[in-house]
């Protein structure tokens, strides 16, 4: 007989297919902006992560171009090997500069940030208070790390206080969160964590890669925007989000990023991202510290989408460029944002396991690179459903 030691792999395939919960593969064509072309098909985008419109800027691509010309293409090899490039050291400095730091570290995503963060922190005799709905990275992050893990409900400052009220035991204490969640928009309590932390001698890390670019007046994201920067010991972020580029990064004192190039593991035994890929970055900082109407227009027009959309009778939710429209079971999520496709809306239906069960819901991703004629087609259409959904 022939050996097919992966044929469970079907069932289970069926078995996704069955919940509506397969996801499959789609490619698009041309760069990445707010009209994309997707297997064949025109799509105006709300479902990717460019917030501010830079992922096709011309000025990214020819500060890459510069880069390669000088540097070419390939780091060759880790970080501390022989990979880390002068366009590498120069992004890091910008981003320290611009948080306000003594250093940053470039992650080569911030996944792989998240992960060596956590993991090089916190440790066997550790307990790490992370929220509930933290973003994969920090799960497995703080699964992997050794420590015991301590699942605080969403936003819930009394439960995790009721937690860590009892956690003085440990060697250290940690709290892990995002700072604005991927899939509700919602903030992070950020004041309380801060006092709780100070209170109860613990190390907050926070990750902010849907904020980093967005929020805050110079754009530094929420930590800037509710005035806690100071107060945070651990700032994660990732360049492949509003900034528009690939990679991660972590910001903070001299002897914290000291440590992690020591210690992080997705750090010491990665290679280094491309050089250019740097450099174009370094050309998005300077366009986030050049360009504040971006941020400014983004966030004023998701406020008056939210409220359109209010009017219109559906369950909205979250203060940013991230509009969740609730819908709760996954076939109807995945119904309507079929139908919205066919139209040439990409709106993305989330589902288990991206959310709880029974939160499935729309996911709107706003851009500084849709047009008003752009929102309007989006309005129009989710009125017609609505009225369908009646
Ligand atoms: C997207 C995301 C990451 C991962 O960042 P990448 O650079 O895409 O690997 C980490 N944390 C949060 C909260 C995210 O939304």
């Amino acid at each position: 007989m022939t050996r097919r030691p992966l044929a469970w792999l079907e069932e289970e395939l069926q078995t996704l297919d069955q919940l509506h919960m397969r996801r499959h593969l789609r490619t698009h064509h041309g760069p990445q902006t707010a009209e994309q072309t997707v297997d064949g098909q025109q799509f105006i985008n709300f479902g990717g992560n460019d917030y501010l419109g830079l992922a096709a800027d011309p000025r990214l691509g020819e500060a890459a171009i510069a880069a390669i010309q000088q540097e070419g293409w390939g780091s060759g090899a880790s970080p501390l090997v022989t990979g880390h490039g002068v366009s590498h050291a120069a992004l890091e400095a910008a981003l320290a500069e611009l948080e306000g730091t003594e250093a940053a570290l470039l992650f080569s995503s911030g996944f792989a940030a998240n992960v060596g963060t956590i993991t090089a922190l916190a440790g066997k005799g550790d307990v790490v208070f992370s929220d509930a709905k933290n973003h994969a990275s920090i799960i497995d992050g703080v699964r992997l790390c050794g420590a015991r893990p301590q699942i605080y409900q969403h936003l819930d400052v009394d439960h995790l206080e009721k937690l860590i009220a009892q956690a003085s035991a440990f060697r250290r204490r940690y709290i892990v969160t995002d700072t604005l969640f991927s899939m509700d928009g919602d903030f992070a309590p950020l004041v309380d964590l801060c006092e709780l932390a100070d209170r109860y001698d613990a190390t907050l890390i926070v990750d902010e890669a849907h904020a980093t670019g967005v929020f805050g007046e110079q754009g530094h994201g929420v930590c800037e925007h509710l005035g806690v920067e100071e107060q945070v010991d651990v700032r994660i972020g990732t360049l492949s989000k509003a900034l528009g580029g690939h990679g991660g990064f972590v910001v903070g004192g001299q002897q914290l990023i000291d440590w992690l190039l020591n210690r992080a593991r997705s750090y010491v035994f990665s290679t280094a991202a491309p050089m250019a890929a740097s450099a174009a970055m370094l050309a998005a900082l300077q366009i986030v510290r050049d360009e504040p109407e971006r941020r400014q227009l983004l966030l004023k027009r998701a406020d008056a989408l939210r409220e359109t959309l209010r009017k219109q009778g559906w369950q909205v939710g979250g203060e940013s460029q991230i509009i969740p429209i609730l819908l709760g079971e996954p076939e109807p999520t995945m119904q309507a944002s079929h139908r919205l496709r066919d139209q040439g809306l990409f709106v993305p239906g989330i589902r288990p396991p991206s959310v709880p069960s029974g939160e499935s819901l729309l996911r709107i991703s706003l851009s500084y690179a849709h047009t008003p004629a752009h929102l309007d087609k989006l309005t129009t259409a989710l009125a017609t459903l609505r009225q369908q959904l009646l």
